[in-house]
């Protein structure tokens, strides 16, 4: 049987604006001692802003057009952002023969014509040559290369800012005890890089594919010691299977995908990733009072 304290627990977490979906997860968030972060919309705001548009033999408005349309119906913070960045829907664009590759872009025919928009590996996989100027190579954003048939059309550079409480998050979480932070993030290695150094994230692995994912969280849990559980922190968009492999799986509330917070063990309601560190301590003394 469950004892009372635990429901106490979970209550005094959700008025904290953490939610345990059970008396198991409130042991499980007791005794993390690695934090797996997924870097958009879970460290980072996700709403990236376009900081630079290279048009190559198009017009820099048609490219943005072109964007917006293809990410038509993707819930990626990317393609919310490439919307609003074009904000003109009623042009009569056609739109058909949609379909989102996770981790590399999204793909559609746009009046007749095949348009791809995505990473670099996108890119390659398509066996289209991008952009290699100093700009792109900066790490200053998330470059967005648009293909055009297979005719390259240039790229769309967006960035994206890290969330007010994000270094507090990272910080917290050490003083409650947990031995590892880390970070597992689609984007490039730059963006990656400059994100970990910015919050002191003990370790971060970048370029990843969702599968990468699941492959870095199962090397992670095999290198846990003793009762020590993993939490994965993250937003559903592409991460839904690492959510599920975590011993525990945490999900971002307010802008995180429904799928997530149904599938997720606990649920950030505000977003903010400096709660898990608050739901860290409400757990350990729940267990405490409880022994
Ligand atoms: P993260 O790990 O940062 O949360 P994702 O795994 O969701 O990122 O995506 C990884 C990368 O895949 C993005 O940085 C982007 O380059 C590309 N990508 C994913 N979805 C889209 C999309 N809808 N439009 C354009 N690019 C996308
Ligand atoms: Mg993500």
């Amino acid at each position: 049987s469950v004892p009372l304290t635990f429901f106490s627990g979970i209550g005094g977490a959700s008025r904290l604006g953490v939610l345990v979906k059970g008396a198991n997860y409130l042991e499980a968030l007791a005794r993390v001692g690695i934090v797996v972060f997924d870097k958009t919309g879970t460290l980072t705001k996700g709403t990236f802003e376009v900081t630079a548009v290279h048009p190559d033999k198009i017009d820099e408005r048609q490219l943005l057009h072109l964007a917006a349309h293809v990410e038509r119906y993707s819930n990626h913070p990317i393609a919310l952002s490439l919307r609003n960045a074009y904000p003109d829907e009623a042009d009569g664009c056609k739109v058909d023969d949609v379909q989102e590759m996770p981790g590399l872009g999204v793909h559609a025919m746009v009046n007749g014509e095949t348009v791809n928009v995505g990473n670099e590996k996108l890119m390659a996989s398509l066996g289209i040559e991008v952009c290699h100027c100093d700009k792109c190579k900066s790490g200053a954003g998330t470059v967005i290369h648009v293909a055009i048939g297979n005719r390259y059309a240039g790229h769309i550079v967006i960035s994206d800012r890290v969330k007010d409480d994000a270094a507090l998050a990272v910080a917290r979480l050490k003083q409650a005890g947990v031995k590892k932070t880390v970070m597992l993030t689609g984007d490039y290695e730059q963006v990656g890089a400059a994100v970990a150094r910015q919050l002191g994230l003990d370790e971060y692995h970048a370029q990843l594919m969702p599968a990468d994912k699941v492959a870095q969280v199962e090397r992670l849990l095999a290198s846990k010691t003793g009762h020590d559980t993993l939490a994965m922190v993250g937003d559903g968009i592409n991460d839904a299977p690492v959510l599920a492999r975590a011993d525990l799986g945490i999900a971002m509330g307010a802008m995180g995908s429904d799928a997530a917070i149904e599938a997720a063990d606990v649920v950030l309601m505000d977003d903010k990733p400096s709660k898990i560190a608050v739901g860290i301590q409400v757990a350990k003394r729940t267990l405490r009072i409880a022994r």
